[in-house]
């Protein structure tokens, strides 16, 4: 075993791997352009203080689970970027993007960074794609991101997620719900645990998310967020669920789904997998008008949008055998040579066919023949063009198809008439 293993919580995608990912960030690619998103691409680390503001002190990535380092003593504090939205938002507000127009849609396909405790489904690097409407909040455009995020799902021809949905209400009515949670939560104080405790001070909404099920037997009795909503939230949040119908979008109602930072607003959701185990959730998102003052924007910037973990779509993906038709395919032509003094003719021919836009292949290990006819099958390569004495002098190839065996004799440029049409046929076959 080699002395350099990849570090805990990183993994390596081979190439039968990375082409499941690049099927999946085909179709990202394409629904999010269908519903009018733009990619964006932002710095893989920011100044630490974002990240602070953006996500929420009291939260755990930002407590404990951020790569954080000073690339000199006096240097700012650095931070390896463990989510998307506050730098999206970061740029958005720099480049002063609503001056241009109102309404900027925005989407992503991004490495991540958590030095979180690594197990099945949780890595240190992972990937999310995801989207962010800037510069309106309302129900139609939180409806807008959710739709796309469950399309994507859809057309991966994912079944069995689920969608929850809840309502956090405005800043007014979460303060009064946070007091109400604090009255209900103070004579339980001696029972709970260490995480729900520190909570209970900095931001008792948390505690719902607990996972430790002697908290969870407290919290099924806690005072409701949505008996604290005014009328307007209600009216809000029945308009999302309108739209979801509308679209025919199961959804189940959830009360006790919270994103736990004061700037989340109105509509949060989340999506999970049963094929998951423990770490179910493969993403969520919501509404958060409030994350632009806290970056220091000087006007309103309202907001939503959701992040999906790429990793956890693709384990769903493998569990449900939706790669199964995802058939990576070799070069459309193997060149092989009849002996090592005719390797020249064979690099040339291959040269002229890949400049011919044919997908080409041809060994470079000197191998005999009838290994590179063995390695041609191995890469599962459509043709074998053979090079032999008679070909270099008379200028006529034989070319073999590998799935019927069929070999006929033509000149190069009949060789490229023939790969020519399957090359582009194949390259787009999933
Ligand atoms: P979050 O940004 O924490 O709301 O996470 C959104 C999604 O990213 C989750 O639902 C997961 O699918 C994925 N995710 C979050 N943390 C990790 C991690 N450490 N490793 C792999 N996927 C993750």
């Amino acid at each position: 075993m080699s002395q350099y293993q990849a570090v805990k919580g990183t993994r390596d995608i081979f190439p039968e791997e990375a082409a499941q990912w690049k099927y999946v960030e085909g179709i990202v690619h394409s629904l999010a352009s269908l519903y009018g998103f733009s990619e964006i691409r932002t710095p893989v680390f920011e100044y630490t203080e974002l990240f602070q503001r953006g996500i929420g002190a009291t939260t755990d990535i930002v407590g404990k689970e951020m790569f954080t380092f000073q690339p000199d003593p006096k240097g700012r504090s650095l931070t390896l970027r463990p989510e998307m939205t506050a730098g999206v938002m970061r740029a958005a507000i720099q480049k002063n993007l609503l001056s241009l127009a109102p309404v900027h849609k925005l989407y992503y396909i991004s490495e991540l960074f958590r030095k979180e405790r690594p197990q099945a489904g949780r890595q240190r690097q992972f990937s999310q794609f995801g989207a962010e409407l800037i510069g309106v909040s309302s129900p139609a455009a939180v409806a807008e991101v959710m739709t796309l995020m469950m399309q994507v799902f859809e057309s991966l021809g994912l079944h069995g997620l689920k969608l929850r949905v809840n309502t956090l209400g405005d800043t007014a009515d979460r303060l009064r719900y946070r007091e109400a949670l604090q009255g209900y939560f103070a004579p339980y104080h001696s029972v709970l645990d260490e995480a729900s405790k520190e909570r209970l001070e900095k931001n008792p909404l948390r505690i719902l998310d607990s996972k430790n099920p002697a908290v969870q037997e407290i919290v099924a009795g806690a005072p409701k967020l949505y008996d604290y909503l005014h009328e307007v939230a209600v009216r809000d949040f029945e308009k999302v669920l309108f739209y979801l119908e509308e679209r025919g979008i199961a959804y189940e109602i959830d009360h006790r789904l919270v994103r736990g930072l004061d700037y989340y607003c109105y509509t949060a959701f989340e999506v999970t997998s049963s094929e998951l185990g423990a770490q179910d959730a493969i993403g969520g998102g919501g509404r958060y008008d409030g994350l632009a003052r806290e970056l220091g924007s000087s006007s309103e910037v309202p907001a939503s949008g959701f992040a999906v973990g790429m990793e956890r779509l693709l384990m769903t993906m493998e569990k449900q055998g939706l790669f199964a038709a995802l058939n990576p395919h070799g070069p459309v032509v193997y060149v092989v040579v009849q002996s090592q003094e005719l390797a020249d003719n064979g690099l040339q021919v291959a040269y002229r066919l890949r400049k011919a836009g044919i997908m080409t292949d041809i060994d470079l290990a000197a191998r005999s023949m009838k290994a590179q006819m063995r390695e041609a099958n191995r890469i599962r390569a459509s043709y074998a063009l053979f090079i032999g004495t008679t070909e270099v002098e008379t200028g006529l190839y034989s070319l073999k198809n590998l799935v019927t065996s069929e070999q006929t004799t033509l000149s190069l440029e009949g060789v490229m008439e023939i790969l020519r049409e399957p090359a582009a046929k194949e390259f787009y076959k999933l």
